[in-house]
């Protein structure tokens, strides 16, 4: 999917929402969110446990139909109905590695099945063409050809993830949407992981959006970062700005539970504490849906929904109060 003149973001998100209706309730899984992604770069994803990031991330995909917005993909809306071969040109371009690489593989294919199943999808390769694909994308990913026979039950989990991270590179993407490639492996198998990616990346010229729970996990790969809460987007901002000066209370309180890798900043590191549980997305707080974990709420937070400004060139917030906060928050961390 590439125009003759590529816009320079590959991926826009505007005002997307995605509700899922049940008999008497709404889930506003994603409420209105926006962001954009350049071409090349990362933005990462992150917020607690049902904040909405996976569903944003397949509803981009349309793995889910979106209940209103605009996706904008490569410079064209993609959002409504696309005709057979345009939603073909984007299953190709635009691909997902999945959380669980124990799950996501089928146990009774091979390694080599596993990883050609796109290419039969999308190019006409002869035997011997796919063969030497397969084995050309195990060697990208770390994997010897002896790989190829094996089953994804004799893989450990990184081995297992570098077969997902095959198998979305086997059709030629130029997106994937990461949706916590690492969260179900071993600390030190993460790091291999994420490095892979960002090689990948250099190498392919791909773009990603990076979904984890886990601030610490995106700061590596991410150009950008973008933090949830309940559905909405309250703060995105470039990597390094966000970790040195977060302006909402949420994303500082994330920031603040991280552990430092100076030992004398994690002997005195306080760590902010939210109160109560995350509410539920069903009936979500009025105004904004952080102010009853927030330290900082006052009146106009239950009365006036937040909306996400550009508090700095490229740093947006949604918080009535980031103007009075933003010194206290990052000293906060
Ligand atoms: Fe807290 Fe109010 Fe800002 Fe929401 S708008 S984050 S409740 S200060």
């Amino acid at each position: 999917m590439t125009n003759k003149s590529q816009p320079t973001n590959l991926v826009e998100v505007k005002n997307l929402s995605k509700f899922f209706y049940q008999r008497r309730s709404v889930v506003k899984a994603v409420d209105d969110v926006s962001f954009y992604i350049p071409r090349g770069e990362t933005l990462g994803l992150v917020g607690e446990s049902g904040c909405g990031k996976t569903t944003c991330g397949r509803t981009l995909l349309k793995l889910y139909p979106a209940t209103s917005g605009q996706i904008i993909y490569d410079g064209k809306d993609v959002t409504g109905n696309l005709s057979r071969r345009e939603l073909k040109a984007f299953k190709k371009s635009a691909q997902v590695i999945f959380q669980d690489p124990y799950s996501s593989l089928d146990p009774r294919m091979t390694i080599a099945e596993i990883v050609a199943e796109g290419i039969d999808v999308h190019f006409s390769y002869s035997h011997k063409q796919k063969h030497d694909k397969v084995t050309e994308l195990l060697a990208a990913v770390g994997l010897t050809e002896e790989f190829a026979n094996r089953f994804a039950h004799e893989l450990s989990g990184g081995q297992r993830q570098r077969v997902g991270i095959a198998r979305a590179l086997a059709v030629d993407p130029d997106f994937i949407v990461c949706d916590e490639p690492i969260s179900a492996l071993d600390v030190s198998i993460q790091a291999q992981i994420v490095n892979l990616l960002i090689r990948l990346q250099k190498e392919r010229n791909l773009t990603y959006l990076f979904i984890s729970h886990d601030l610490s996990m995106v700061k590596h790969i991410s150009d950008r970062i973008g933090v949830m809460y309940l559905g909405s987007l309250v703060e995105l901002a470039p990597s390094l700005e966000m970790f040195e000066k977060p302006l909402h209370p949420y994303t500082s309180a994330l920031l603040s539970a991280i552990p430092s890798a100076d030992p004398e900043h994690e002997r005195t590191r306080e760590r902010i504490r939210l109160p109560g549980e995350v509410p539920s997305a069903m009936d979500p707080p009025s105004g904004c849906k952080f102010r009853t974990r927030c330290h900082y709420a006052i009146d106009l937070c239950a009365a006036e929904v937040p909306t996400l400004d550009e508090a700095k060139s490229g740093h947006f917030v949604a918080c009535h109060r980031w103007k009075e906060l933003a010194g206290a928050l990052g000293e906060a961390i």
